[in-house]
């Protein structure tokens, strides 16, 4: 019943094979079950460390272990030679998943690259990507996700894809193991929420607050892992006729906001293949909160995804690209609200926080360039 919405994601990512599941993290967990059936001797699944909580939560519920690896700070993506590092000192990595975060197409010439010559499987995250140029030319899976804040927002829905036959066999035998989302979900959802924003407000100075989230994301499977339901699917169909449009809109608003924060911070790096998930800008660390509080005054929505993913699963381990990121990023809409005046006031905001901060504010506009 699924087969023109698999059909027609297959066709939009030059993938052969597509199996649409109820959220893209199920997505995943289908992958990396099909994975461990191949390679049932390996236990660990390299994420990179700048990246949402999902990935690593399933990891989790497909009886794996995640290893987080650095990004790079120009981009939030994961660091090639990072993984070339990571991969150089050890043999029980059954498989990367390389994010194209933010939109941004991740390095995945290298990575894949890498991941061959390593003998690893890869899974390209789309999550939050469709639209962009060349996904689906590397990695052995694909994931889509038509979750909230996404491209398209279906309010759920996932995608696994794959050229392999084999793979796409495994996955859909995995998939009648996924039973329809549970009733409770919604509370689960909610008690993640209360858990990472009550931690947030400690966890600089207390490292058992990460661990906290990391433990929530590992007690409820079902909060992960489920079907797709119709409507869902008739959601999904309907607005991917919309999508170059979104895309290209998508595309403007960023370059509005380039042209409104001419000097202030540096913008994320963005490729002319990206489709921007929001409009990603790095400011001086000293002054990023106070710059997300008066945008967040003024009734603007700022985010600073996101933060290390390491802590919240354990590892204390030094990533500095991930630091920087987890420093510096504020998250800006992209969508209809931002339209020029907003983004003008946003951009207005910024500045006179970064300037109103004295001699370091100053010379904090000099990193613009
Ligand atoms: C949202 C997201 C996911 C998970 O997708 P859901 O549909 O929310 O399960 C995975 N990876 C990345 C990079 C995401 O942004």
């Amino acid at each position: 019943m699924f087969r023109p919405l698999e059909d027609r994601l297959a066709a939009l990512t030059h993938r052969r094979h597509c199996v649409v599941t109820g959220r893209g993290a199920s997505a995943i967990w289908l992958t990396l079950e099909a994975f461990k059936d191949a390679r049932p001797d390996r236990t660990r699944v390299v994420l990179p460390v700048t990246l949402c909580t999902s990935p690593a939560a399933v990891t989790h519920h497909a009886g794996l272990v995640p290893v987080f690896c650095d990004t790079d700070p120009a981009s939030g993506n994961l660091c090639p030679a990072a993984l070339e590092r990571l991969l150089e000192t050890r043999r029980d990595v059954l498989c990367v998943l390389a994010a194209h975060l933010y939109g941004e197409p991740a390095d995945m010439v290298r990575i894949a690259e890498i991941c061959t010559r390593f003998d690893v499987f890869l899974i390209e995250d789309a999550a939050q990507s469709l639209g962009a140029g060349g996904v689906g030319q590397h990695g052995d899976v694909t994931i889509l996700s038509f979750g909230h804040t996404k491209i398209i927002d279906a309010g759920g829905g996932g995608a696994a894809l794959t050229c392999d036959a084999g793979l796409d066999a495994r996955l859909r035998e995995t998939e009648f193991r996924l039973g329809p989302k549970p009733r409770e979900a919604a509370r689960w959802a909610a008690d993640y929420r209360t858990t990472y924003y009550g931690a947030q407000t400690e966890w600089d100075g207390n490292p058992a607050a990460k661990r906290r989230v990391g433990e929530i994301c590992k007690l409820h499977p079902g909060l992960y892992l489920h079907r797709l339901d119709e409507a869902q699917a008739g959601l999904i169909l309907t607005a991917l006729d919309a999508l170059p449009a979104e895309v290209d809109r998508r595309r403007e608003r960023a370059k509005a906001y380039d042209e409104a924060f001419r000097g202030i911070g540096r913008p994320l790096q963005r490729s002319p293949d990206g489709v921007p998930w929001r409009y990603g800008l790095m400011l001086p660390p000293a002054h990023r909160d106070a710059a997300v509080e008066a945008l967040r005054a003024a009734g603007i929505d700022a985010s600073c995804w996101y933060p290390r993913l390491a802590p919240f699963f354990g590892d204390e381990g030094d990533f500095p690209g991930g630091e920087a990121i987890e420093a510096g990023v504020v998250n800006l809409w992209v969508d209809d609200r931002a339209d020029d005046a907003r983004i003008a006031h946003s951009a207005a905001l910024v500045r006179d926080v970064l300037t109103g901060a004295g001699t370091n504010g100053i010379k904090s506009q000099d990193s613009g360039t």
